[in-house]
C-alpha cells in the first residue's frame, strides 16, 4: 500500500487514468493537475491547479509518457490550463521526491540536475518496453490491414531490428502466416532469428533483401531505409516505421517514388490506452512502493 504518500499526477491522456485508479486503490494521497475537465471524480484525489499543490509534502511527481516539452510544458487532454513544471516548484519538494516520466529531454534532464531530484524514465526499462511491445504490435497489424489490399497471411514482410519491438513484431506476423525475414547487425541476433524459424539477413545487405517485399516494418531509430534501399522495393511496398521520431526512413524519397511510408508513433496509446496505462501503472506502483520501503515508511 502507499497509504499517506502524497503524489502529484500532472497532465496526460487516457493512459494516466489507469495510473490514477491504481494509486487510489493503493491509498495514496493524490493531487491531480490538469484534470479539471474530466467528468469522472476520483474519491481520495483532489483536482488542483499547479500553483495550488503543496509541493513540500509531494514524494513523487508523475508526468505523462512524453514528460514535458522543451519549455517545461506538460500536455493534458483534460484541461486548458497551461501547466509548466518549473525549477521553483520542484525545489519546494522534499529531497527524496522522485519524478517519473516515460521519456526525458534536455529540459527535464536540466531540471533534475539543477534541483538534485531523481528522474525515472519508465520507457527505458526492459519490462515496460517488452509489455508495451504487445499493443505496439497490435497497432502495427491494424495499420498493415488498413493500408494494404492483401492478407498478412502469405505476404512477404521484412522486419528491421530484433530489439524488444522487433522481436514481437516478427513473431506475431509469422504467427499470422506471413513470410517473415528479419534484418539485424549482431551475429547473436542473426542466430536468434534463425532459431525462431524466420529468415535472417544482415542489415549491411538490406538493399538486396527488399526486391520482392510487400511490407517493411522498421524498428531501428536510425536512418536505415535509405533512398538506395527504397529504390530497390516494388512500387506496392508499404513501409511502416515504428522507430521514435524522426524514424529511420527517407520519407521524402519514398514519397517521390510513390511508395507509401508511414511513421507510426504512439501506437499503444492509440489502440489500447487502457492496457498501455495499466502497464505504466503496475510498474509505477511497484517502484513507488520500493521507494517508500527504502525510506523506512510504512
Ligand atoms: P530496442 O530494444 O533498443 O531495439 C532497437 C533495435 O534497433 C535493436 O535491434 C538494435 O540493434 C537496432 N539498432 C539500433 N541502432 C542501430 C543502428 N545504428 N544500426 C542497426 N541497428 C540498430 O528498442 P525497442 O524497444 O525495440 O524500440 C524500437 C523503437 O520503437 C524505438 O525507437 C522506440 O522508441 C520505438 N517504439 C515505438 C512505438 C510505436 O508506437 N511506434 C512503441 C514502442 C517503441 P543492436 O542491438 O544491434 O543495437
Amino acid at each position: 500500500m502507499l497509504t499517506g504518500m502524497h503524489i502529484a499526477v500532472i497532465g496526460g491522456d487516457a493512459r494516466q487514468l489507469e495510473v490514477i485508479r491504481k494509486l487510489i486503490e493503493l491509498d495514496a494521497k493524490l493531487s491531480l493537475v490538469g484534470f479539471d475537465q474530466l467528468d469522472h471524480g476520483f474519491t481520495g484525489a483532489s483536482k488542483e491547479q499547479i500553483d495550488e499543490v503543496d509541493f513540500s509534502t509531494v514524494s513523487a511527481i508523475i508526468l505523462p509518457v512524453p514528460g514535458t516539452n522543451l519549455e517545461g510544458q506538460v500536455d493534458t487532454i483534460f484541461s486548458n490550463e497551461k501547466i509548466i513544471l518549473t525549477e521553483e516548484l520542484v525545489k519546494q519538494t522534499p529531497a527524496h521526491c522522485t519524478i517519473y516520466s516515460g521519456i526525458t529531454n534536455s529540459y527535464l534532464d536540466h531540471l533534475v540536475t539543477s534541483t538534485g531530484r531523481k528522474l525515472v524514465q519508465l520507457f527505458e526499462r526492459d519490462d515496460v518496453a517488452i509489455y508495451n511491445a504487445i499493443p505496439t504490435v497490435e497497432g502495427t497489424i491494424m495499420m498493415v490491414i488498413q493500408h494494404t489490399d492483401i492478407t498478412i497471411h502469405h505476404s512477404k514482410v521484412a522486419v528491421l531490428g530484433l530489439g524488444r519491438v522487433g522481436m514481437s513484431v516478427a513473431r506475431t506476423f509469422a504467427a499470422l502466416g506471413a513470410n517473415v525475414r528479419v534484418g539485424a547487425r549482431k551475429s547473436e541476433h542473426i542466430a536468434r532469428i534463425f532459431e525462431m524459424g524466420l529468415a535472417p539477413f544482415s542489415l549491411k545487405d538490406l538493399s538486396s533483401h527488399v526486391s520482392d517485399v510487400d511490407v517493411v516494418i522498421n524498428t531501428i531509430p536510425h536512418m536505415i531505409v535509405t533512398s538506395d534501399v527504397i529504390s530497390k522495393m516494388p512500387a506496392h511496398t508499404l513501409i511502416i516505421d515504428l522507430a521514435s521520431k524522426p524514424g529511420g526512413t527517407d520519407f521524402r524519397y519514398a514519397e517521390k517514388r510513390g511508395i507509401k511510408a508511414l511513421l507510426a508513433p504512439g501506437l499503444p496509446g492509440i489502440v489500447a490506452p487502457k492496457t498501455a496505462g495499466q502497464i505504466v501503472a503496475n510498474v509505477l506502483a511497484q517502484l513507488l512502493k520500493e521507494g517508500m520501503d527504502g525510506r523506512g515508511e510504512k
